[in-house]
């Protein structure tokens, strides 16, 4: 699944190639009529202001004061030539050649929706994201207030996109392992100094995996059809059953949530006792 590092490198493909230009068709393909790819009629005619980010959606500001906003779910790919199948959204854009904007979606969990600006009822994981990790507003004392009270184990409660935006299952358990934190630990046992290490190990992940532009498993593409270069360099997402590269301790991996989730059972141990957590909140 598309997290923050693909999106954002699909974002800075996308930016100069569509900024400017006016949506002169929009509307679905092989897409059943539905809240997921919806109101894309009232985008003909508005330009792209630009090609923005939050999360993992794409926000396109239009110029009549709509929002096309863009999520990629498990499987969407963005082309500028129509797919061979599972099309489900095209957009033609004007210009001296006019350009297409295609929406594939295979497994159909991606949302392409025009929205009146900043309205976001309708997209309620986007009304209630957490802060940027890259923004100065997320801060080790920001992450550690949106987790101390649950009981959750600290991997449920990234993935949730609350205490930080961007994260899904390959870069939750790549910034736990750099942070040295156990995935099922709940939040409300994480201290302030093993959230600074989160919050850390966060930035650098994602910052890491932007200059690769991103992760490629099975399905993610750029615009351009290229593959993210990150894969290679992950220490922990997939490599359960070989040895830790910090410890050589062989590497697990558990359910949590229903995510496979990959840890190392020595770097990242659960603390023995609440007592010794002076941050905790009874
Ligand atoms: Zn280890």
């Amino acid at each position: 699944m598309p997290e923050l590092p693909e999106v954002e490198t699909v974002r800075r493909e996308l930016a100069p190639w569509l900024t400017g230009r006016r949506i002169l068709s929009a509307g679905r393909v092989a897409a059943p009529v539905g809240p997921k790819y919806a109101r894309l009629e009232r985008a003909v005619g508005q330009r792209i202001v630009a090609v923005l980010r939050r999360g993992k959606f794409l926000i396109l500001p239009l110029s009549g004061g709509d929002e096309l906003v863009i999520h990629l779910g498990m499987t969407g790919v963005l082309s500028p030539e129509p797919p061979p199948d599972h099309e489900r959204v095209r957009l033609v854009l004007d210009g001296d050649e006019p350009r297409t904007l295609s929406f594939r979606d295979p497994r159909r969990f991606g949302r392409c929706v025009v929205v009146p600006r900043g309205d976001y009822r309708t997209l309620p994981t986007l009304a209630a994201l957490g802060p940027e990790p890259l923004d100065s507003s997320f801060t080790p004392a920001a992450l550690l207030a949106s987790v101390v009270r649950s009981r959750a184990p600290l991997k449920q409660l990234l993935l949730s996109q609350r205490p930080v935006a961007g994260l899904g299952n390959i870069y939750v358990d790549e910034a736990l392992w750099r942070a040295r934190v156990h995935p099922l630990l709940p939040g409300r046992r994480l201290s302030l100094e093993a959230a600074a290490r989160v919050h850390r190990a966060t930035v650098e992940v994602l910052t890491a995996a932007i200059a690769a532009r991103g992760t490629t498993l099975r399905d993610y593409r750029t615009v351009n059809g290229d593959v993210g270069a990150f894969g290679q360099r992950l220490d922990v997402y997939g490599h359960d059953g070989e040895p830790c590269r910090r410890c050589r301790r062989t590497l697990e991996r558990i359910v949590v949530g229903a995510r496979g989730t990959h840890f190392c059972p020595r770097c990242q141990r659960m603390p023995r006792s609440r007592a010794r957590h002076s941050s905790e909140v009874s």
